[in-house]
């Protein structure tokens, strides 16, 4: 029987506990199981391995991205190392030019110096992402919506061209989430989430998540999950757990308030540019709006006139919105990429792709809106 969305969000991995009835999945904080004789074990026998709460998430996270395996680890960057750990010396990886910091960190400082490369295009422009791939191109890593600047990649088409050239394809799906995107759907091999983001979606949980199809795949990677050991603990797992049950209606919520920001914000006279897929003259917005749900509460503007210090001073304003690291949770973030979520990029580099000093990223939390825009217009005032 397969569900619909919310049912999944709320049920799947996660039955009665056998032995006492316990509705909500117990935190298993043990790290070792009893054996009955040496190897006679009931599926559990080390933590690093195996947990069952860690279990109950995975499952569920499987059932949400439409995949058949999941696997959850201490944070997105865990996660994204364990699917790097299939490259060889010599491999390369065609990606975005406009990526998490932490992706990007990741590929050029820690596994350029092993011998990868990292090719990294608009992934927007599919004649660039074609042209991208050779014969050592052995993974493409997309992101869509991209963060910062939520430019919009073709899953299905970059699908398709990853299935010709028979390239492994992944597409990091933090920004949209589950409930606005599942790339499995549309081509992908592996999706990856920082759990930390949307779907624990209260800021008190570091944690990230993969979910395939393929049999072969799942075991390649757990090997990787198992022996490099990058998984979380039991507690961290149920709060997720616990968090996933209302991403519907937070995805929803998170929408519907960004839509009224957006609005607002377009035409405020303090704001030179604005990005955000929902808008109908926004390049990507026919494709945001043939593979997601909604358009989500992810935006960035540019303020107009202002330097570095001004933006700082704008940036320090706020009472409703926290400025912090971060996105994806009930409450609204101001984040300043240059200094901040994209320091670690060369600002050369990220100014190509519009990652400008005067540049805001917004993350809109599920508060009343009116009370958003209040705060939006004293801060800017
Ligand atoms: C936060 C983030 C990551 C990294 O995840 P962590 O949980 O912070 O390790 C990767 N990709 C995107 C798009 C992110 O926003």
């Amino acid at each position: 029987m397969s569900y619909k969305f919310a049912t999944k969000a709320i049920h799947a991995g996660q039955q009665a506990d056998p032995t006492t009835g316990a509705v909500m999945t117990p935190i298993y904080q043990t790290s070792t199981y009893q054996q009955s004789s040496p190897g006679e074990h009931k599926g559990y026998e080390y933590s690093r391995g195996t947990n069952p709460t860690r279990k109950a998430l995975e499952d569920c996270l499987a059932a949400l991205e439409n995949g058949q395996y999941g696997l959850a680890f201490s944070s997105g960057m865990a996660a994204t190392d364990c699917v790097l750990r299939l490259l060889k010396p010599g491999d390369e990886v065609l990606t975005g030019d406009d990526l998490y910091g932490g992706s990007y960190r990741i590929f050029t400082k820690v596994y350029e110096q092993y011998g990868i490369t990292f090719k990294f295009v608009n992934t927007s422009d599919l004649a660039e992402v074609e042209a991208g791939i050779n014969e050592r191109t052995k993974l493409i890593w997309i992101e869509t919506p991209t963060n910062p600047t939520l430019k919009i990649a073709d899953l299905e088409e970059i699908g398709k061209i990853a299935k010709q050239h028979q390239v492994l394809y992944a597409v990091d799906n933090t920004f949209a989430s589950p409930y606005l995107q599942n790339p499995l759907d549309l081509g992908a091999d592996l999706v990856m989430h920082s759990a930390t983001k949307y779907i624990n979606g209260h800021s008190d949980v570091v944690m990230g998540a993969l979910i395939v199809n393929d049999e072969e795949l799942y075991k390649k990677l757990w090997f990787f999950y198992n022996a490099v050991g990058g998984t979380p603990g039991p507690q961290d797992a149920f709060l997720a757990l616990r968090g996933i049950k209302t991403l519907h209606l937070r995805m929803k919520a998170h929408s519907e308030n960004g839509r009224i920001v957006a609005e607002y914000l377009k035409n405020h006279p303090k704001i030179e540019k604005i990005y955000w897929p929902g808008f109908e003259d926004h390049p990507g917005h026919e494709i945001a709006k043939k593979q997601m749900r909604d358009f989500g509460g992810m935006i960035s503007v540019v303020l107009k006139d202002a330097d570095l210090k001004e933006t700082f001073r704008i940036s320090s304003q706020f009472k409703v919105f926290t400025l912090a690291e971060s996105l994806g949770g009930v409450e609204s973030l101001i984040n300043h990429p240059a200094t901040m979520t994209h320091g670690s990029i060369p600002k050369e580099t990220r100014e190509k792709v519009g990652v400008v000093d005067n540049l805001i990223r917004i993350s809109v939390g599920i508060e009343d809106a009116e009370d958003l825009i209040a705060d939006l217009e004293q801060a800017l005032r």
